[in-house]
């Protein structure tokens, strides 16, 4: 399938050799963070991860249609900086438009392994704070799945946490509790990292968002950010008196390592979207709840008011300086 974008293509600042070493790629992440234009911007970064076919890639595709037609970008600068953001409704694009960006498909090759950045930095300015922004957009894959081992998982999960200010992390169906074990391990290691790299005061890291999908559910929690909310509340994060200490612990840990959680829940795609194999991603092949929910998550994420700067030890840097940290972690991660 051409999945050729015309203003970018996904880059690979980190993959794994075939015997799982990590491999990193500073030149490339050199030329994206490089670009004189953004240098002394602040910075969002959206990371998305989870298990392989989870449908990241396709997810992601929708998110770079949604900031295509609301904010100009290093390679798509026509657009003129707009001052005041003014919501587009059609920003899903046409019926029949096949969906390009990061690669996604159906079928069990891995079409991303480690940790993508899209080449194309998306440019916003702050309506309340004058604030000059850039946006990065990242696929990371490598978690949950059959055969990386949790290590292998909680490194990428880690180096995710430490390198984003918006953390997707993609689920199917539910939270489980090996799950929320399995963040707070990988938590954990991002503090400890962040850690090494300087002083540490207030909670480590911005957003976390449980994105969770083929929701059946429904009945007891609608689907989108307020269903989410609330199942997130009323059943993962709630602590029961029947929990044990441990599983009391993980959740309070959660809720220090990370100033804001949220929790999306997102429906079946329909036939076409989950099973066929010519699918091409156009939302017209979508079912109807889906294709409504999933323009609601998307703006619930991305909307300028949502849009979570970069802090590392609690200071917004630029993105000269965020590039410096970030090879700091990849470093930390190759040994
Ligand atoms: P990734 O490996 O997580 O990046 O997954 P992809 O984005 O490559 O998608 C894998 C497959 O899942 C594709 O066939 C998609 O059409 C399909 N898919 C996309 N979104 C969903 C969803 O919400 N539910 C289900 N069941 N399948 C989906
Ligand atoms: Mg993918």
């Amino acid at each position: 399938m051409d999945h050729t974008h015309p203003h970018g293509k996904p880059i690979s600042i980190l993959t794994f050799s075939d015997n799982k070493e990590v491999i990193v790629d500073n030149r490339e992440l050199e030329k994206i963070f490089n670009h004189p234009e953004i240098q002394d911007r602040k910075v969002v970064i959206l990371s998305l991860i989870g298990a392989f076919r989870g449908g990241k890639s396709f997810f992601l595709d929708y998110c770079l249609r949604f900031l295509y037609a609301h904010f100009p970008s290093i390679n798509n600068p026509s657009k003129p900086t707009q001052f005041f953001f003014r919501k587009d409704n059609n920003w899903m694009g046409k019926p029949d438009e096949p969906l390009k960006g990061f690669s996604w498909r159906s079928g069990a090759k891995r079409e991303t392994i480690g940790i993508n950045i899209w080449s194309d930095v998306f440019l916003h300015t702050i309506d309340r704070t004058g604030e000059e922004v850039a946006i990065f957009i990242m696929d990371t894959q490598g978690l949950f799945d059959n055969d990386s081992t949790p290590t292998d998982n909680s490194r990428i999960f880690a180096l995710g946490t430490l390198i984003s200010s918006i953390q997707v992390l993609n689920l199917k169906q539910q939270i489980q509790e090996d799950q929320l074990q399995y963040l707070q391990f990988a938590t954990e290691f991002a503090q400890f990292n962040a850690k090494k790299n300087g002083r540490m005061d207030g909670k480590p890291f911005q957003n976390l968002t449980f994105l969770i999908r083929d929701w059946q559910n429904f009945d007891d929690y609608e689907f989108g950010p307020n269903g989410g909310k609330k199942y997130f509340e009323e059943e993962v994060l709630k602590i029961k008196s029947s929990h044990a200490p441990e599983l009391r612990s993980v959740r309070e840990f959660v809720k220090n390592s990370f100033e804001e959680i949220g929790c999306c829940l997102l429906p079946y795609p329909g036939m076409d979207v989950a099973g066929s194999k010519n699918y091409d991603g156009k939302w017209s092949k979508m079912d109807q709840t889906f294709k409504n929910e999933l323009k609601h998550v998307i703006e619930h994420l991305l909307m300028p008011e949502k849009l979570t700067l970069k802090k590392i030890n609690s200071q917004k840097l630029a993105v000269k300086e965020v590039k410096v940290y970030i090879q700091r972690y990849l470093k930390l991660f190759q040994s």
